[in-house]
């Protein structure tokens, strides 16, 4: 990217920047290794200046700093757009419970805080949300939180009897729209699209055959009626063959990877050709077995300052852990996540539109802002360099939400970022080194230990 000298877009810009957050004061940030977040090899020695909640300029070091601002010098730190999850869940959980009490303001509350903490400072509460949604998303648009900004899907539309299981989800009735027929369904969209749901999500997966899948009716009457409304559709998927039945019925976004078998030629060109993006969601299996393997992440201080006490002393207890581990599905589990992370380097390597999520926060060991960083490690682990994977979870999944204003640190966009000790584009367990989390130009320092 271009890093500017001049002074004078940065003066236009401050005339026109919105004012109300507390202190109007710009904050001009120098010395910074600055990751803009689009792909580009970090710049050395940039000055970011901050202003009404927005990125006002990004110069070089040596520029004029404008009158009155407040100055941080950054140097040996690495600045670089907050992460963006484009699937994860709120209110589901609280410590080792998933239930529909959960579902209350203070949980997603919390649950946005925490995920600021850890550098993600866009969620996307991709379905199961109940009517308490509209106004913890309008009050996270404007910052009122403390935590993440807030997107959603409203209710989701699921299968009568079928996916998302409510023997895992346990959500209430006013969380979920199960559809019988495509009226029903063209009903069900409708009701989202007038409490102005940001998008739609569909469950296609028969979970293995497990429970009965969602008729290609009732699908393909959703996405018409969502494409009418304007609105774009996530569809959860496992397999491939879903996979490319909901790209053929003009899905948007797939919300999960491809996790039976490889993705080939025929996927990978009807993905590019439509545009489809794809989400791989690599830590959802990851979290199936992680912690009950002790894997060497989930004992760090920084992983187990995400857990709740009652979730650390589940994943602590020696019995908890034999049953996880004795539980014949969890080979089902490794195997997706080890076709998930090749069929991610594969997609990715074909220059199909990739974003970035986790599933985090729809179950208890999904952990809220943990399963970003982890999210991020497997994707290099899958083959990625550090500075593609930070692009998915910057650039690329504010692309995939069509959020504009956020995923790169550049003039006019959100002031949303992470500054960390040590550079994540160098090795990217640096993410770990997150020094303090910045949302609508507010900063937040770390309390994590
Ligand atoms: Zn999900």
């Amino acid at each position: 990217m271009r890093v500017r000298r001049s002074f004078l877009p940065l003066l236009a810009f401050l005339a026109l920047a919105p004012t109300g957050l507390a202190d109007d004061r710009p904050v001009v940030l120098t010395h910074a290794r600055l990751v803009v977040g689009d792909g580009s090899p970090p710049v050395d020695g940039a000055t970011i200046v901050v202003a009404g909640g927005r990125i006002a300029a990004v110069l070089s070091d040596g520029a004029a700093i404008p009158d009155g601002a407040e100055v941080r010098d950054l140097r040996g730190k690495t600045v670089t757009p907050g992460f963006i999850s484009d699937h994860s869940h709120v209110g589901l959980v609280r410590g080792t419970s998933i239930d529909a009490a959960n579902y209350t303001r203070e949980t997603i509350e919390a649950e946005l805080r925490r995920y600021r903490e850890y550098g993600v400072t866009t969620v996307t509460a991709l379905g199961v949300n109940g009517p308490i949604l509209e106004a913890a998303r309008s009050d996270a648009h404007a910052g009122r939180l403390g935590g993440a900004d807030l997107c959603g899907v409203d209710r989701g539309v699921g299968v009568p009897g079928g996916a998302p299981p409510q023997a895992v989800v346990n959500v209430g009735p006013d969380q979920i729209i199960r559809p019988r027929d495509a009226d029903e369904a063209r009903a069900a969209i409708d009701s989202m699209a007038d409490r102005k749901t940001d998008l739609v999500k569909l469950w296609l997966d028969s979970m293995g055959g497990a429970v009965p899948a969602m008729s290609p009716e009732v699908f393909r009457a959703a996405i018409a009626r969502s494409h009418e409304r304007g609105l774009r559709v996530a569809v959860h998927i496992h397999d491939l063959a879903d996979a490319k039945a909901a790209v053929a019925a003009g899905a948007d976004i797939l919300a999960h990877g491809v996790r039976d078998l490889p993705v080939d030629d025929e996927f990978i060109d009807a993905l590019k050709s439509k545009g489809v993006w794809y989400v791989a969601t690599l830590a959802l299996d990851d979290a199936s077995f992680a912690w009950a393997d002790r894997a060497a992440w989930t004992r760090s201080p920084f992983a187990r300052a995400a857990l709740s006490s009652e979730l650390a002393s589940q994943v602590d207890d020696p019995a908890w852990r034999a049953k996880v581990l004795a539980d014949p599905r969890l080979a089902a589990s490794r195997s997706s996540l080890a076709m998930n992370l090749r069929n991610l380097k594969a997609l990715v390597d074909a220059g199909a539109k990739v974003g970035f999520g986790t599933d985090s926060g729809a179950t208890p060991l999904r952990v809220a802002g943990i399963a970003e960083h982890r999210e991020l490690w497997l994707s290099v682990e899958a083959g990625l360099t550090p500075l593609q994977a930070i692009a998915l979870a910057t650039s690329r999944a504010a692309s995939a939400l069509g959020l504009e204003d956020r995923g790169r640190i550049a003039p006019g966009l959100r002031a949303d970022f992470a500054i960390f000790d040590s550079d994540p584009t160098v090795d990217i367990a640096n993410t770990a080194t997150i020094r303090e989390t910045w949302v609508l130009g507010k900063p937040y320092p770390r309390s994590l230990p």
